[in-house]
């Protein structure tokens, strides 16, 4: 049986890919979903951490724009991302497996506080483990969580599920139907050509740290499975 192409990953999942076609909360078909696509890559023995963003409840930005402090409005966003992980985190034990949620801003009734050692451990005793609460600072972003995590947890890739898009194109393929899929890319293409696989502060990150991104489409299912595999899904970017 061919072996998987990574043993340690993080696995970032937009808030928005846990509404569903509802686009708004939390779709629990879509949590079973996912966490059984999850359960399957952990069956294989690979060491999966996730980071789940908030969109779907709330964007800090989105929440300023309407006239709320923004640093306010940035930790409630936080606050959302802890929601999908105690959803996913639900999800996941359902299916069988064995799972912890970390938070970056202490609720010990909760949850763990982020303790990098300690999650390490979880991940070697092959239990999955959501990072929640973003990176506890506002002006941040959750693919920024994803990529500082993923450097400090020293995972091999960060899978980046896509609800919408099967991999990063020239443009909006929902607005331009002349927008061209890549296979391959840089970061610094991705920061030249303003590309909104991610934000510039995340790319930054994973770029300056040699962390390679997988980005591709969690609609499909088994696709997470694909992506552990090395099959040839979505857009890869690397550093060079
Ligand atoms: N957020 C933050 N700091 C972080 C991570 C997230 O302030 O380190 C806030 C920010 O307001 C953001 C919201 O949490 O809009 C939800 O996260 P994000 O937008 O990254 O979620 P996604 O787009 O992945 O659903």
């Amino acid at each position: 049986m061919p072996l998987p192409a990574y043993k340690r990953v993080v696995l970032k999942l937009s808030g928005e890919a846990l509404a569903g076609n509802v686009g708004y909360g939390i779709d629990s078909d879509v949590i079973t979903s996912i966490s059984k696509q999850i359960k399957e890559i952990v069956e294989l023995g690979v060491q999966v951490a996730i980071v789940v963003g908030g969109g779907n409840i709330w964007r800090g930005l989105a929440g300023s724009a309407k006239g709320i402090d923004r640093t306010t409005a940035d930790y409630m966003g936080m606050l959302a991302t802890v929601m999908n992980s105690l959803a996913l985190q639900d999800g996941l034990e359902r299916a069988g497996v064995p799972t912890r949620v970390q938070t970056s801003i202490e609720m010990r009734q909760v949850a763990e506080p982020y303790i990098r050692r300690k999650a390490v451990r979880h991940l070697e005793k092959n239990r999955v483990v959501i990072f929640a609460a973003g990176t506890g600072n506002p002006y941040f972003s959750t693919d920024t969580t994803a990529a500082l995590r993923a450097a400090e947890i020293e995972a091999e890739v960060i899978l980046m599920a896509k609800n919408k898009v099967d991999g990063v194109y020239s443009a909006d393929p929902a607005i331009d139907p002349n927008a061209e899929k890549y296979d391959n890319l840089t970061y610094l293409e991705v920061l030249n050509k303003g590309l909104g696989v991610m934000d510039s502060t995340a790319s930054s990150l994973c770029m300056d740290n040699h962390l390679p991104l997988l980005v591709f489409s969690i609609m499909e299912e088994g696709n997470i499975k694909r992506a552990i595999m090395g099959e040839k899904i979505g857009t890869i970017v690397k550093g060079e």
